[in-house]
């Protein structure tokens, strides 16, 4: 490509509204172009990257012998009834109406199509086991989209399906696509780590993320240096220094004005704060219910879902919380809160507890001494705490620790859950009617491209991993009006194209300086300069992106140097 005939379009100043790094470089090198809230135009760069990430996947899928086909973004709202999810997915569906009045979804995920196609075409498990994917435009309301196509509202993705005849096999599937993703994210350069998470709104028993590292992510990975333990925060295990739950024997009645926080509390009683517990108020499926946790320490809400198995979660309202314990909010605890109707569910850190200070569930008090089973008594133990560095390992004890990533993929077992809801069978071996076991296995395609971008810059742009570059190589004539450099420039564009070779030459009448600025913010890996000075003695520079020196090399050399580099 000849710089002068592509729309390539940078920025010289920050975009404001970009939050985050990939956000502004993608901007800013013209790689995308906002249209509304969450949504994008990918501009030629921009798309060259993502066709190179749907290059890599796609030829991995179909050598782990996945089979790719396409299926509608618009889905009736029958399908999705069928399983439940047309009113569990809430306002993160996007529904449309057609002219009839019906109703559709915009797809954010694609496991009641595929089921409906599966139980029509396979009948035998002589069929089995199947894979079946689509690279695809999804679509998801966010609250808030936000990081540019990060958290956009519509965004690619690449989803695929397992459908095995039983258990073991389907596990083999999980494995066969957990394996492919190790080479997909290996392929294009990430640093990354496979860990344990949750499954959220897609179900099923055991999932795993994939996580690029990099301190802008979003998301915390809980790890063990010493073992291959790691999951997601939310769904992370294991086991917290057992300290405090000191706070006198006897149970007493405080006068606390005024005190809000633990740390508040803990000041003016002259104890720790792990000498207290804290009760949350929630509204788990309409009904109000408290959860007890040490003062130190912080919830995590999915674990807490997940454990009483709530569909809906969420805290309750200082007006709920007045109306059903008549204290405002910041007095409740579980002495008589059973009186109040209120379940009680207590984490096993309260649980190790000898005494503890609680809330009152009056206005100004507390009580100090309070001692579980005598002063009150818990439905259930649950644990909900949400696990962080210094914390041990769930499964050999050691000390965690803790780093940022970002979500580019994930695999889920899903068992029996959408077969079944669906009645999705096969005839087995013996000619008897089974569900399919399914699992799913998605891959964020266009937030890959911010994810790279996250793990690979520099103060001066973006610093592509060759796989998915736009370009792999940008050659800069430095005068245009130097005709043997601009000469040899072009002779060099076209025997690289000869050879396969991405490049793109920057034959714009411009300053060196502009032209270097724009190759180090697109950040195309490999920069060939040529100058007079250096072309008068046979010599062109070649630059790697990711690396501070510039090399002189002979120009007869100099393609060796490129496919060298692109190795590199
Ligand atoms: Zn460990």
């Amino acid at each position: 490509m000849k710089w002068t005939e592509s729309l390539i379009s940078t920025l010289r100043e920050d975009p404001k509204e970009a939050e985050t790094i990939s956000h502004k470089l993608m901007l800013k090198a013209g790689l995308i172009m906002k249209v509304a809230s969450g949504i994008y135009n990918f501009l030629p760069l921009g798309w060259k990257v993502v066709l190179k990430i749907v290059n890599i996947i796609r030829e991995e899928m179909n050598k782990a012998g996945a089979q790719e086909v396409l299926m509608p973004i618009l889905s009736p709202a029958e399908l999705w009834q069928e399983t439940g999810r047309w009113s569990f997915y809430g306002k993160e569906m996007f529904r449309v109406k057609d002219r009839q009045d019906k109703d559709f979804a915009l797809g954010p995920t694609h496991e009641e199509v595929i089921t409906d196609m599966v139980r029509k075409y396979v009948n035998s498990y002589r069929q089995l086991p199947q894979i079946l994917y689509q690279i695809q435009v999804k679509f998801r309301d966010e609250i808030r989209p936000r990081f540019g196509i990060m958290r956009a509202r519509e965004f690619i993705m690449k989803d695929a399906y397992s459908f095995d005849k039983d258990e073991e096999n389907a596990k083999k599937s999980y494995q066969r696509m957990f394996d492919t993703y190790n080479k997909i994210f290996s392929r294009i350069g990430f640093k990354f780590r496979a860990v344990e998470a949750d499954t959220g709104a897609i179900g099923g028993t055991s999932s795993a993320e994939f996580m690029v590292l990099a301190d802008t992510g979003e998301e915390t990975i809980v790890y063990c240096p010493n073992c291959d333990y790691a999951a997601n925060v939310e769904k992370a295990e294991g086991k917290i220094e057992k300290k405090g739950g000191n706070a006198g024997e006897k149970l007493e009645k405080i006068h606390t004005p005024e005190i809000r926080t633990v740390e508040e509390l803990a000041n003016f009683l002259k104890l720790k704060p792990e000498d207290t517990a804290k009760t949350i108020l929630y509204m788990a499926d309409g009904g109000m219910i408290a959860v007890m946790m040490r003062g130190d320490r912080e919830i995590n809400e999915i674990k807490l879902k997940n454990a009483i198995k709530a569909n809906e979660l969420r805290l309750a309202t200082a007006e709920e919380i007045v109306n059903k314990t008549k204290a405002p909010v910041g007095f409740a605890g579980p002495v008589n809160l059973k009186e109040k109707g209120i379940k009680l569910y207590i984490d096993n850190s309260v649980a190790e507890m000898e005494t503890m200070v609680c809330g009152g569930n009056e206005k100004d008090y507390h009580y100090s001494g309070v001692k579980r089973g005598r002063d009150f008594k818990e439905d259930k133990i649950i644990d909900v705490i949400k696990i962080q560095k210094g914390d041990f390992c769930p499964k050999c004890g050691k000390e965690l620790s803790e780093q940022k990533g970002i979500e580019v993929g994930h695999v889920f077992y899903l068992g029996d859950k959408y077969s079944k809801a669906m009645n999705a069978t096969f005839l087995d071996e013996k000619g008897k009617s089974k569900v399919f076991v399914m699992g799913c296995y998605g891959i964020g395609v266009t937030r890959i491209a911010a994810a790279a971008i996250e793990q690979n810059y520099d103060e001066n742009g973006i610093i592509w991993p060759v796989s998915i570059a736009p370009f792999e190589v940008v050659i800069i004539p430095v005068n245009m009006k130097y005709k043997e450099g601009t000469d040899f420039a072009f002779k060099l564009y076209e025997d690289l194209k000869e050879k396969n070779i991405d490049v793109i030459i920057d034959d714009r009448d411009v300053s060196p300086g502009v032209k270097f600025k724009d190759s180090d913010l697109i950040g195309f890996p490999i920069r060939v300069v040529i100058g007079e000075k250096n072309f008068k003695n046979g010599k062109v520079e070649v630059k790697l992106r990711k690396e501070k020196q510039a090399e002189v090399v002979e120009k007869e050399k100099v393609i060796d140097k490129i496919i060298e580099g692109l190795k590199g």
